[in-house]
């Protein structure tokens, strides 16, 4: 077996033994496959694997994977930041976004989204530890965010992403989660009916399951570290 085989092996049994640990059945969780940074091959590696969500940051990047890719079913979501003038593309070629944290962008993912495909799926990125200068609309104004997108044709809004202030500690991990759950609660409550809950990384994915995460996003547990170089 692969290298990434094995270890997509090894992090499907962990989220399975995790959310049987906190009651939770293991097909509640989605397993997202972050790719950025590793070649098409890998991903082709991961899908033989038994993977088939994979996540990417970087448009480019991904669009030039997707063209490699293109004889596998695969489903793409994007997770980075974006541009104004790249949402084109991903409104043409991605399932899910779970990055979008402005009015003005999800109204043109919603304008430009082909008529043929199905509603885009996505998620509020949310800054749930309220750090200066990180991505994400604040805590305080998702809800009133989350209304106005949810009214947007062509789009389905899922549910909330975050990618909370990193830390070891696993309360502190937890606390992050919870209040990012308690978001989404709080806005079904005025209304609406988000389902998704995008969180956990290699680092904090545990403790993402037993706050009620129904996708986690993981790399470098499945592809190994990331090379920036
Ligand atoms: C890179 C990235 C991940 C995956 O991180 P790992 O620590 O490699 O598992 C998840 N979510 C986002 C938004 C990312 O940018």
């Amino acid at each position: 077996m692969t290298t990434i085989a094995s270890n997509l092996q090894a992090v499907r049994a962990s989220i399975t033994a995790t959310a049987r640990a906190c009651n939770r059945a293991d097909d509640d969780i989605t397993l997202l496959a972050v790719s950025k940074n590793f070649p098409s091959d890998a991903i082709r590696t991961a899908y033989h694997g038994g993977q088939a969500n994979f996540a990417e940051n970087y448009l480019q990047e991904a669009l030039d994977k997707m063209a490699a890719l293109h004889d596998l079913p695969l489903h793409w979501h994007f997770i980075g930041p974006i541009q104004s003038n790249k949402t084109r593309a991903i409104a043409e070629n991605f399932s899910w976004v779970h990055s979008v944290d402005r009015y003005k962008v999800a109204e043109r993912l919603s304008q430009q989204r082909p008529a043929d495909l199905p509603p885009l799926q996505i998620c509020l990125q949310v800054n749930i530890s309220g750090e200066v200068s990180k991505s994400g609309v604040a805590a305080a104004e998702a809800a009133e965010l989350a209304i106005r997108i949810a009214a947007l044709p062509n789009l389905k809004l899922r549910g909330l992403m975050t990618v909370p202030a990193p830390s070891d500690d696993v309360m502190q991990q937890r606390a992050a989660f919870a209040d990012l759950r308690a978001l989404k609660d709080s806005i079904n409550s005025a209304g609406l009916h988000l389902d998704t809950l995008s969180m956990g990384m290699s680092h904090d994915y545990p403790a993402a399951i037993a706050e009620g995460a129904t996708m986690v996003r993981i790399g470098t547990a499945i592809f190994g570290m990331r090379n920036y170089a």
